[in-house]
């Protein structure tokens, strides 16, 4: 048996869930991921377009890394995807131009899908930008088409990582914060959290918008600060039309890459990023606005024939782009102190590239430490998602409800989830050592409470559920970060029992 390397990856998101499935591989580490939240997928990874960059709007100058691990991510992508059976969709996009004159503009970008060898890519104009997608506008007068940009659930794609991980030997534990990474003789000797210390011998920041605060906690890099950079999002109700068939977007702009207008994943018209930088202090501002409001509507209008009336707008949320300075991604091992990893400042195309980074990683422990991986014989690349009542037709249904009833009984009318479903959320997020099942993980897990009605009807019953399966009290159940689940009644009603037993 091969000496043991203790590996602590810090941060749950989608850079620190590739990592952990790609370390997984190897009998010789021993894999920690430790994360502050309830639940995986939290930050970023969870609020974001969803799509699978093809790699040609990345600079090859400026971000020659960005670049190349984005379309190594796009093509990594289709394997994991099938191995982990993670829902994708591989529509291809198009980024629009109103104007002949940015014409120009998009053919630099067909320059950068040249040298990054992204295939494919072609300016489409006139009639044929119409015939490839009904739903863009008249006003439109062109669009550079890619063709191997996807759509995936993002927040799904953390779990099945992560899923797969812990079934080949990684730990999860959550609610553990990181305060910082304790060094010794300019060596890692693990980190300090707040459930005491943890030994390591190599520590992988890959904590998002703080992962800044971490790597100066470790020394270097003190000049490195993360800015939040808000994106604000609308998504509206499945009957809402029109519905692009392939992604699309506004001309990239030096803060994002454009305004999407796509069908998501699971079928919703989604428009969005708005781009605001904020200040560095502001980590935790997940706010929206009516200005942001306006304006994806203003942009929605842009990119499609007609724009659903905003009654149909079910969702409307925010994510943090954790935006390093000059839009540079910081990935290095250490020698001083030797044992430190920083995957940090990871912002867009991160999610795309995270298969690739996570090789990079990999490849960066063995250069810089001199570690030799050891492949596991019985390493298990596939993983099944939660059967689901929706994709099922009516004999597969009746068969699945003649073995476990609980697939007849709906809880979520919405989007159609049977308890079934929720059960084996439940279940899921406590075999990958979730402690506290959060209303939110069977959401994202399950799509229960996506629907019209926002979870006005199921949360209960779901709230319910988790409670007799966990035995915990149902005023104690929490929905994202606190117990406010069933609403004030809720809180009211804990109180008065907590009076009624006083008294
Ligand atoms: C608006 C927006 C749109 C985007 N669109 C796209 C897109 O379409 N395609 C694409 O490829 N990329 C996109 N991105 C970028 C992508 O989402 C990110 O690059 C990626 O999610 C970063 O993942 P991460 O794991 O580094 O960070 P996160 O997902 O934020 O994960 C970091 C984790 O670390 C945990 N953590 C932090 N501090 C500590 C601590 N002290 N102790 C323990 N745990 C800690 C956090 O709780 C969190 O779970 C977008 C980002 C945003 C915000």
């Amino acid at each position: 048996m091969a000496v043991e390397t203790r590996v602590t990856i810090i941060g749950a998101g989608i850079i620190g869930a590739a990592i952990a499935r790609v370390l997984s591989r190897f009998e010789n580490l021993q894999v920690y991921v430790l994360e502050e939240n309830y639940d995986v997928g939290g930050g970023a990874s969870r609020a974001n377009s969803s799509v699978i960059h093809p790699g040609h709007e990345e600079d090859p100058d400026n971000q020659p890394l960005r670049a190349r691990l984005c379309v190594e991510g796009n093509a990594l992508w289709r394997k994991w995807c099938w191995e982990l059976d993670i829902p994708v969709k591989w529509a291809g996009e198009l980024m629009l131009f109103e104007r002949n004159e940015d014409e120009k503009e998009a053919e630099k970008y067909l320059e950068w899908a040249r040298r990054n060898n992204v295939p494919g890519v072609r300016i489409v104009r006139g009639e044929e930008l119409f015939e490839i997608d009904s739903s863009i506008s008249r006003n439109i007068k062109g669009g550079l088409h890619a063709p191997t940009a996807g759509l995936i659930s993002p927040f799904e794609a953390v779990v099945a990582l992560v899923e797969n991980a812990v079934e080949n030997g990684v730990r999860l534990l959550t609610e553990t914060r990181v305060k910082r990474i304790v060094t010794r003789n300019n060596n890692v000797v693990g980190v300090e959290t707040s459930r005491g210390l943890i030994e390591a011998d190599i520590v992988i920041n890959a904590a998002g918008l703080k992962a800044d605060e971490l790597s100066h906690s470790a020394g270097v890099e003190p000049w490195f600060r993360i800015k939040p950079r808000k994106g604000e999002y609308i998504i509206f109700d499945k009957d809402a039309e029109p519905k692009p068939t392939l992604i699309l977007h506004t001309m990239p702009t030096p803060l994002t890459k454009g305004v999407y207008a796509l069908t998501t994943i699971h079928g919703n018209l989604m428009i969005g990023p708005t781009a605001e930088d904020l200040p560095y202090e502001s980590k935790g501002d997940t706010s929206t606005s009516l200005k942001g409001l306006d304006q994806l509507v203003k942009e929605a209008s842009r990119m499609l024939h007609r724009t659903p009336p905003r009654s149909k707008i079910i969702k409307f949320f925010a994510g943090l782009r954790p935006e390093p300075p000059d839009g540079k991604w910081l990935i290095k091992a250490y020698s001083k102190p030797h044992g430190f990893v920083n995957v940090a400042g990871i912002r867009s195309p991160g999610l795309t590239a995270a298969p690739a980074i996570a090789n990079h990683v990999s490849s960066l422990l063995r250069e810089v430490y001199g570690l030799k991986l050891v492949e596991k014989k019985s390493w298990k690349p596939f993983r099944r998602r939660i059967t689901t009542v929706n994709e099922m037709d009516y004999n597969t249904l009746d068969k699945h409800i003649l073995e476990n009833p609980d697939y007849g009984e709906i809880i979520c009318f919405c989007n159609n989830v049977s308890k079934a479903e929720v059960l084996e959320a439940i279940g899921r997020m406590l075999a990958i050592g979730v402690k506290t099942i959060t209303f939110d993980g069977v959401k994202l897990r399950t799509t229960a409470g996506f629907g019209k009605c926002q979870a006005s009807r199921c949360r209960i019953r779901i709230a319910l559920l988790i409670s007799e399966a966990t035995g915990t009290p149902l005023h104690s159940i929490i929905v994202k970060k606190a117990s406010i689940g069933v609403g004030g009644v809720k809180t009211l009603w804990a109180e008065s029992k907590e009076d009624v037993e006083n008294d």
